[in-house]
């Protein structure tokens, strides 16, 4: 059996108890009663209403963040950055970047493949007003955590937004805690490197905060941190890493 083969049987089992998971009573409400009154754009479809999991590549050297799980997106798709416009943005990047094989992220079944990077939330379920308690997040890290650990060949986290920044340097024990903010890098003690990027939200989409070419841009340097050799030529669709 060969590394990779070891990481995704790995990842299949770390994936299986993140869904599965009921730790935050909050959240394991609030995630069901989302799924049960839904907005009219998804009424009659069958909600995931569970915790979702990272996915990707199991080679990863990439691991983009989100804050948590959008609650008529993963919530209802059951793949993180999957059915609403943050997924959309986020895919789109990534497939620009080389790191997808398609600009689109509709549901579990449409064929979406992510090549050297993996994709997830640090709070892998939908909070009320998108807001996680402190304690919903720290016990979430744990996921994180197991994630990581499965994914031998990581070399960036990418955290978009200053939550999932935050939440990364605080699971990581940066000290002093480091400054959030577009493009800014942080090299953790453990020799990932943390780097930001603004959430593709639709307050900052529509505002004209974070634009298709500043993701981009964040991409393509965690592409140039992940493949040194690399270097320089990203926007190429990568034939997979190594
Ligand atoms: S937020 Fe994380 S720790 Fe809390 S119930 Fe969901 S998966 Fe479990």
């Amino acid at each position: 059996m060969t590394g990779s083969e070891d990481g995704a049987i790995a990842l299949t089992r770390v994936g299986e108890r993140i869904a599965s998971c009921a730790l935050c009573p909050r959240l394991v409400r609030w995630r069901r009663e989302v799924a049960d009154a839904p907005p009219a754009r998804h009424a009659g479809e069958r909600y995931w209403a569970r915790p979702v999991p990272g996915f990707g590549d199991p080679r990863a050297r990439i691991c983009v963040l989100g804050l948590a799980t959008a609650a008529h997106g993963g919530n209802r798709t059951g793949r993180a950055f999957t059915g609403n416009p943050t997924g959309d943005w986020v895919v789109r990047a990534l497939h620009r970047a080389g790191l997808a094989n398609q600009p689109t992220s509709r549901h579990r079944g449409d064929g979406l493949r992510l090549e050297g990077a993996w994709a997830g939330s640090v709070v892998r379920c939908a909070p009320p007003g998108n807001r996680p308690t402190p304690v919903e997040r720290d016990t979430c890290l744990a996921h994180l955590s197991e994630e990581v650990a499965a994914l031998a060949e990581l070399r960036v986290l990418v955290a978009l937004g200053g939550f999932a920044w935050d939440a990364v340097a605080r699971w990581a024990g940066a000290r002093p805690k480091p400054r959030f903010g577009h493009g800014v890098e942080h090299r953790l003690d453990s020799g990932l490197v943390l780097l930001g990027g603004y959430h593709p939200s639709r307050q900052n989409t529509n505002t004209g905060v974070l634009t298709e070419a500043m993701l981009d841009a964040v991409l393509a340097r965690a592409v140039d941190i992940a493949w040194p050799r690399r270097a320089g030529v990203t926007g190429v669709r990568l034939a997979g890493p190594g």
